[in-house]
């Protein structure tokens, strides 16, 4: 419905920075409206059966797969869109695995004709708050999760790509998910208060900065909210000399660079062990013939950044890298996209020399740039990596097993890749970054999203013949 706010968010093109579209702040009323009609339709949606939640997502699945469209994208490449949305969809697949997702278990003749079984129970209305960085594939992470498990879901997107997830409502309810079930609401950190604070809402799941998620984590954890929040990284790639060169190199830029180093998985610090520190010349070379230009121009490697302060917040981290004595061997901060003048671009960026004390190195960057560390030994890398606050992806790339093992189990990182530079897994396992990057017990998708989204009931029942019937009060507690 159209919204009767005064106040509207400018959208913009980061091509150009030219308004596209506006999004309302939902008001206060139109807030509660929102909550009110998860509220509402809860009662009816957790009793569906598992099979009509199911058959709505299988409908689902179906639409997103004929529309994999560009709308979806927000500065990105096409290629990256389709990957984006793709991702996503993968997980409404999964969530259309309910049916066996969703069993409790079962303990049958835990004593004389005693049976104890449990049942997953949605827990009623849930929200998310998404990041700009993936318009499609964050939202997909969230409400399919929490609906098919039969909660309702209340949805706040980035302010700054609204409509990729209006699209992705319009087409839900192409599926047949009935009125109510998801609820969208625009806005900033009122929105953001409003999930916080509102009594109904039982479990928020957010994606984004470290800023951000500490604070709705505990700000809904004080108000007795489940809360799951999945936030900033430093990936390192750990490059071993006797990894397979040609293959590295190319992985480690096309990870570091890919749209723009904004995704939270982006494998934005490279540690060179030993002799694979003569590889930063080739490295340069690759990152150097990367093309830069507005995503839905043909060619393009990578696009602009969000916002201009988002071009700012980069360029003056990469200043910081120079003034603290490391070495710009690529230096993105002027370059020009023709046509495209006035966009927010910044293109591919290596900066060498830099150590753990530095502020490129303490501070997520969140753009195309590729910080370089450099360590004697196995052992040193390791050390190097757990001592790095955040804990969401890393990868090792070496052809040796016992290496690739040592690592895997060594490093303190909740995702880790060997030989795979962005190792996002499939919905089937979870999206399981640690430390600094997460807070909460329970993650996305796979076993840990149902947890997220559902609460166990125990059943103990008990059918006795009659002649077994009780003949006093059984006053002890029962053994
Ligand atoms: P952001 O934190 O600025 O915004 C995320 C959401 O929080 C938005 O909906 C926004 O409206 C809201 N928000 C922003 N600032 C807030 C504040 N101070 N208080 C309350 N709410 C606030 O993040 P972003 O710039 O959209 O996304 C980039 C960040 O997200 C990066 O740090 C990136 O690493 C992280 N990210 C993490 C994951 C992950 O799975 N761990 C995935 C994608 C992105």
């Amino acid at each position: 419905f159209k919204s009767k706010t005064s106040e509207w968010l400018d959208i913009h093109n980061p091509a150009t920075n030219e308004v596209i579209a506006r999004v309302p702040k939902a008001t206060q009323e139109e807030m509660l409206a929102a909550a009110d009609s998860c509220s509402r339709s809860f009662h009816s949606w957790s009793e569906t059966s598992a099979l009509t939640r199911q058959q709505v997502f299988l409908r689902y699945q179906q639409l997103i797969k004929d529309n994999i469209v560009s709308g979806m994208r927000r500065g990105k490449t096409l290629a990256d869109a389709e990957g984006d949305v793709f991702r996503g969809l993968q997980v409404v697949e999964h969530a259309c695995s309910i049916t066996s997702l969703m069993l409790g278990e079962t303990l049958p003749s835990i004593t004389k004709d005693m049976d104890t079984y449990t049942y997953r129970l949605p827990l009623g209305v849930c929200a998310g708050i998404a990041p700009f960085n993936f318009p499609a594939m964050i939202p997909l992470w969230m409400f399919p999760m929490g609906m098919v498990c039969g909660n309702t879901y209340l949805l706040k997107p980035s302010e700054r790509v609204p409509t990729c997830t209006m699209l992705l409502a319009k087409m839900l309810q192409d599926a047949g998910a009935p009125d109510g079930t998801l609820n969208i609401i625009h806005g900033q950190h009122d929105a953001v208060n409003f999930i916080c604070d509102h009594p109904s809402i039982k479990a928020i799941s957010f994606v984004g900065s470290n800023q951000a998620g500490e604070y709705i984590y505990e700000r809904g954890s004080k108000n007795g909210k489940r809360v799951q929040s999945n936030m900033g990284a430093k990936n390192h790639g750990v490059v071993m000399p006797d990894a397979n060169k040609e293959n590295t190199l190319n992985q480690l830029v096309g990870a570091a660079f890919g749209a723009a180093g904004q995704r939270c998985m982006a494998l934005s610090t490279a540690v060179l062990v030993g002799e694979a520190r003569s590889w930063l010349p080739e490295l340069v070379e690759r990152a150097k013939a990367l093309r830069v230009n507005a995503g839905d121009q043909p060619g393009a490697d990578l696009g602009p950044l969000i916002s201009p302060q988002a071009k700012e917040r980069v360029c003056s981290l990469i200043q910081s890298g120079v003034d603290e004595g490391a070495k710009l061997l690529l230096d993105g901060r002027n370059v020009k996209v023709k046509g495209y003048e006035n966009g927010n671009f910044v293109g591919p960026t290596i900066i060498s020399g830099v150590t753990p004390q530095m502020k490129c190195y303490t501070e997520e960057i969140f753009g195309p740039v590729l910080i370089v560390l450099e360590a004697d030994t196995l052992d040193d890398a390791i050390r190097l990596v757990n001592k790095n606050p955040y804990g969401n992806g890393t990868a090792i790339f070496t052809t040796n097993g016992a290496t690739a093992r040592k690592y895997t189990h060594e490093v303190d990182v909740g995702q880790v890749g060997v030989n795979v530079p962005i190792p996002v897994p499939l919905p089937m396992f979870s999206f399981t970054g640690s430390r600094g990057s997460f807070r909460g017990d329970t993650n996305f998708y796979g076993k840990q999203g149902i947890q997220f989204y559902t609460q166990i009931k125990t059943v103990t029942s008990q059918w006795k013949a009659e002649d077994a019937t009780l003949k006093s009060p059984a006053v002890t507690m029962p053994t």
